[in-house]
């Protein structure tokens, strides 16, 4: 069984067993969740004894560590740019991943809005980490959800081989700081990823948008060669050298 915590009154967070998290958040007529996480221990009954109303799956991204439980679920949204991410876990792992078909999820689209009641959630696309990345921005109560798509505490996942090239990422990264901009999003929300916990802990949630300039700024020096990379043991999910 899954525990779940708060992180306000309308809003938990649920950690499975391979550290990737899930979030709920609830409205005055619906419920959104957040990812789905990686393991194949049934969720939807702890996320229904929180939930209220209807409930709604929005997925940051196709990745098999955020989109296990899709068989649970019918309402389930995605970015179309992630379908071939998506549905090479199954192809790849099929001993891992069971999934709902991609033909039966909804497409997630930049600015996409969910109205839960007296709380409005946006849909946000920073494509980098996977094509079709998306970050949910809630301002009612001051709350981002980023998935893998920003550096956090843990740095970003940019050598996968489905990932975008760095020039790419960092043109998202510059219209998500005008969108930050416009929509007063600052340094007082809080930040919460795919994965906060490390050596047993949660890890701080705050946003800093200093950490989004200096991965636009990263981006650029390896563009430019001023800085290089040493050779890593991450996977890059096609064998290549990372
Ligand atoms: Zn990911």
């Amino acid at each position: 069984m899954y525990t779940d915590e708060k992180i306000n009154e309308d809003t938990y967070y649920i950690i499975d067993k391979t550290n990737d998290f899930i979030y709920v958040l609830k409205g005055k007529e619906k419920t959104l969740v957040i990812d789905l996480g990686e393991t194949r221990e049934p969720l939807y009954e702890t996320i229904q004894a929180i939930a209220q109303g209807d409930m709604i799956v929005y997925l940051t991204h196709g990745h098999g560590d955020h989109v296990a439980k899709t068989l649970e679920f019918d309402k389930i949204y995605l970015s179309p740019l992630d379908k071939t991410v998506y549905q090479e876990n199954e192809l790849f792992y099929p001993d891992t991943f069971q999934l709902k078909d991609y033909q039966d999820l909804y497409p997630l689209d930049d600015r996409q809005t969910i109205d839960l009641g007296d709380r409005i959630i946006t849909a946000v696309s920073v494509g980098g980490h996977s094509p079709g990345s998306m970050i949910f921005v809630d301002p009612k109560y001051k709350l981002l959800f980023v998935g893998d798509a920003l550096a956090t505490m843990k740095g970003v996942w940019m050598q996968a081989s489905h990932s975008l090239p760095l020039s790419q990422y960092a043109v998202h990264l510059q219209q998500l700081l005008v969108y930050f901009e416009e929509n007063g999003i600052d340094d007082t929300w809080e930040m919460w990823s795919g994965h906060e916990k490390s050596g047993g802990h949660i890890l701080p949630h705050k946003t800093n948008i200093s950490y989004i300039q200096q991965s636009i700024e990263l981006c650029h020096l390896l563009l430019d060669g001023k800085i290089t990379g040493t050779p890593s043991d991450e996977p890059t999910f096609d064998g290549t050298q990372a």
